[in-house]
């Protein structure tokens, strides 16, 4: 218990120095918790990506990001390993509710995101669920709850601010948007706007894109502060 105690203060006043031009190029180098650290390691996850290297040091020191990068390119680890170590650095436990919400265009999409957490968050003790419909909504609304993260699609999220009473977002930490471009596409723009809406002004943000359109550039304006821009180009 005193290891970790020092594990949580050691890692906050690290990511508070990290250097915003660091270049780090191995998961190893990073200020992460060692739960984490395992987790990468069993799931052989060693070297960095670019969009990893450039996006995960911005967002482990505090900063709204917005990453630009095509598909492929390795954005849900960039996403997921900033998630995990905020709630971590905060001392986040199960009976703290949901600390993190992540919204994807698709159930498909939900998933993978999912799987990719449950391999390197095997370490942690927090929970997670899926909102993404398909199942009855008095299920989802017995586990929601319980749950520390949520992976989401936009109209089933809204559907439970809007119908389960118990549901509360009030400590809400982190919000990712995963796939901001093909969520707007598909619709999702007054959904997405409606849930920004519903949850607390001071909070993380991190937003993904395959492509900057400016209806992405809109949906930036509206939920991210003072972010920071990072792109990784297609070489030729
Ligand atoms: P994107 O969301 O940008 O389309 P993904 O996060 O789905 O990309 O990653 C694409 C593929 O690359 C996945 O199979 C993933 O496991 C793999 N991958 C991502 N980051 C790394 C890494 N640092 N090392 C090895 N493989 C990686
Ligand atoms: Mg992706």
């Amino acid at each position: 218990r005193i290891h970790l105690q020092n594990e949580f203060d050691e890692l906050e006043t690290k990511c508070q120095n990290l250097s915003l031009d660091s270049n780090f190029e191995y998961f190893n180098e990073l200020p992460l918790s060692s739960l984490t650290q395992e987790g990468l390691q069993e799931s052989n996850y060693i070297q960095m990506t670019e969009i990893q290297r450039k996006a995960i040091p911005l967002a482990l020191h505090g900063r709204d990001v917005l990453g630009a990068a095509k598909t492929g390119s390795g954005k849900t680890l960039a996403l997921l390993i900033p998630l995990i170590e905020k709630l971590y650095r905060e001392k986040w436990t199960q009976l703290d509710g949901l600390g993190a919400l992540v919204i994807a265009p698709t159930r498909e999409l939900a998933v993978q995101i999912f799987e990719v957490l449950r391999k390197i968050g095997r370490k942690h003790t927090l929970s997670a669920g899926l909102v993404i419909g398909g199942k009855k909504l008095e299920v989802e609304q017995e586990r929601i709850n319980r749950m520390n993260i949520l992976i989401c699609t936009p109209g089933r999220l809204l559907q439970h601010m809007d119908q389960t009473a118990s549901f509360n977002c009030d400590n809400l930490q982190i919000l990712i948007l995963d796939e901001a471009d093909r969520i707007l596409d598909m619709g999702f723009e007054k959904t997405v706007n409606a849930i920004i809406d519903n949850l607390p002004k001071e909070r993380q943000t991190l937003l993904f894109s395959a492509t900057q359109t400016n209806s992405v550039k809109d949906l930036a304006r509206l939920s991210l502060t003072d972010p920071e821009y990072v792109s990784v180009h297609e070489q030729s």
